[in-house]
């Protein structure tokens, strides 16, 4: 056979199997996205049956607000790049268990002429993060909008999978609401429904498979200081707050964590702590960019806060040693 005869030989076949092999890889770059892992209302990372057992204390670090874009009004996301690739050397020095963004990855929303910028520049700078530490992303206001639609949500749900999710991790059982149908279900009404529906099932799960801490995450805050404040931009509205804080409360949640804020805040609903983390992004308080470090014992967590130039070299699971007086001998 001639070879340019076998050339074209090559290329009509080249050309006939190269889609077929795109298809057929469709899924398998779904199943290996880190990005979208939160897939069936679980996160796919997470083996379901070993997770649920307690297997020592373990930490994870909960970011907020990488707001890409908010530093510059959406002309540039320079800044928040710099902020976020700092954060990733701390996450590959401290190898926590997990790391959970809670919201507004990027400041523009989905219809907005910047938004696919700013989710590659999000995601190119998270992909440095180690394989084999979990990422996990949550929605926020300015990741599905105000007013989220099915439309908004839609778009989240292509580029960082389900808007809410549960799964577990050593123990610990932890859900993942979209609170921006809690703020405004307007858009959304039957999103709202099917996430309540949902949450109820999660909870009895939970408790039956005796579950060591239950802990949410979101990116509003339920409340910034007191359970029954005032409504404002930054909580939900008591409408919806009071019988979803009640609900938490009798289910023995230990913690919500939270952002949108852009700086810390912490109240108490009973035994239900309601934590506010400041950004990785443009804080709006005293509190510089950094993240919150918590530490998951067998029956109470540890938390803190750091600014991303005072984050420790490594993270100490002992419990803190007791002080002991000196005596008159020493
Ligand atoms: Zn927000």
């Amino acid at each position: 056979m001639p070879v340019f005869q076998g050339i074209l030989l090559l290329l009509t076949a080249a050309a006939i199997f190269v889609p077929a092999v795109c298809t057929a890889d469709e899924p398998t770059a779904i199943a290996s996205d880190r990005f979208r892992q939160a897939r069936d209302h679980t996160f796919q990372s997470f083996d379901a049956q070993s997770e649920r057992n307690w297997r020592g204390t373990y930490f994870f670090l909960q970011l907020a607000d990488t707001q890409y874009g908010m530093l510059t009004g959406n002309m540039g996301s320079e800044k928040e790049a710099a902020l976020s690739q700092q954060a990733v050397e701390h996450i590959n020095r401290l190898r926590p268990r997990y790391v959970i963004v809670c919201g507004d990855l990027t400041n523009a929303t989905p219809k907005h002429a910047r938004y696919d910028a700013q989710v590659s520049q999000y995601k190119q700078d998270f992909s440095a993060i180690d394989e084999d530490i979990p990422l996990v992303c949550v929605c926020g206001n300015h990741d599905i909008g105000n007013r989220p639609t099915p439309d908004s949500i839609t778009i989240y749900n292509q580029n960082f999978g389900d808007d809410y999710f549960s799964f577990w991790v050593g123990g610990a059982f932890n859900i993942v609401l979209n609170s921006s149908v809690l703020k405004d279900p307007s858009g959304a009404p039957n999103v709202l429904t099917a996430q309540h529906e949902w949450l109820d099932l999660q909870l009895a799960a939970a408790r039956k498979a005796e579950a060591k801490h239950i802990f949410v995450f979101q990116h509003h805050p339920l409340f910034l200081n007191q359970p029954d404040e005032a409504d404002q931009y930054f909580n939900i509205p008591l409408v919806r707050r009071t019988p979803l804080v009640k609900k938490l409360q009798m289910e023995d949640v230990r913690a919500v964590f939270a952002g949108h804020y852009h700086r810390n805040s912490h109240g108490q609903a009973g035994t239900l702590e309601m934590i506010t983390t400041g950004p990785v992004g443009k804080p709006l308080g005293n509190d510089a960019s950094g993240f919150r470090i918590v530490t998951v014992h067998e029956d109470h967590i540890r938390h803190q806060y750091y600014g991303l130039d005072d984050v420790p070299q490594s993270v100490d699971l002992q419990p803190i040693p007791q002080v002991t007086q000196p005596t008159a001998n020493d």
